[in-house]
């Protein structure tokens, strides 16, 4: 007899892997690489970003260069680079950018620099420089993207209101 492979399941299965489609969602969920966990929560987070600041039209500006920008048109520019590092995952870390800034001008880093500096301060930059030494397990990683689907799912709301 074999065995359903889901965690915390042991059910005897005639054929197959699992013995339900919520066993084999399950197994899914549990063994999802790092990676992609990243870029679901990286997903969520970008979103909130760009469209916490922006009007009922979805117009929000870009934080190097000031100009109107779509959230959709939009990118979520880092200010520390570093795809697999805890610092990829710092709201503090985060800004809307118009795409020209974000890809064309290497981030703006120098304006980019100023404007944090004068938003945050230097103590939580230096906060984000550490960060960008440290990474998240998975289960970090699985709050963050529990945190921030809460935080897309109430601006969803307000729009349907
Ligand atoms: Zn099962
Ligand atoms: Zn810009």
């Amino acid at each position: 007899m074999k065995h359903c492979k889901a965690p915390e399941c042991n059910n005897e299965i005639e054929k197959g892997k699992f013995c339900s489609q919520e066993c084999f969602q399950n197994y899914r969920k549990y063994y999802k690489p790092k990676k992609s966990l990243r870029k679901d929560v990286w997903k969520l987070m970008s979103e909130w970003v760009r469209r916490k600041d922006a009007g009922f039209n979805g117009m929000t500006r870009c934080y190097t260069c000031g100009n109107p920008v779509h959230w959709k048109e939009a990118n979520a520019g880092h200010w520390k680079h570093g795809v697999s590092s805890a610092s990829y995952l710092e709201e503090d870390n985060v800004r809307v950018q118009c795409v020209a800034c974000n890809q064309h001008r290497g981030g703006k880093l120098e304006e980019y620099t100023l404007k944090l500096l004068d938003e945050i301060g230097r103590e939580r930059m230096e906060r984000i420089r550490k960060l960008k030494h440290q990474t998240y397990s998975k289960d970090e990683i699985r709050e963050k993207i529990k945190y921030y689907q809460k935080k897309v799912d109430n601006l969803n709301k307000d729009i349907d209101l």
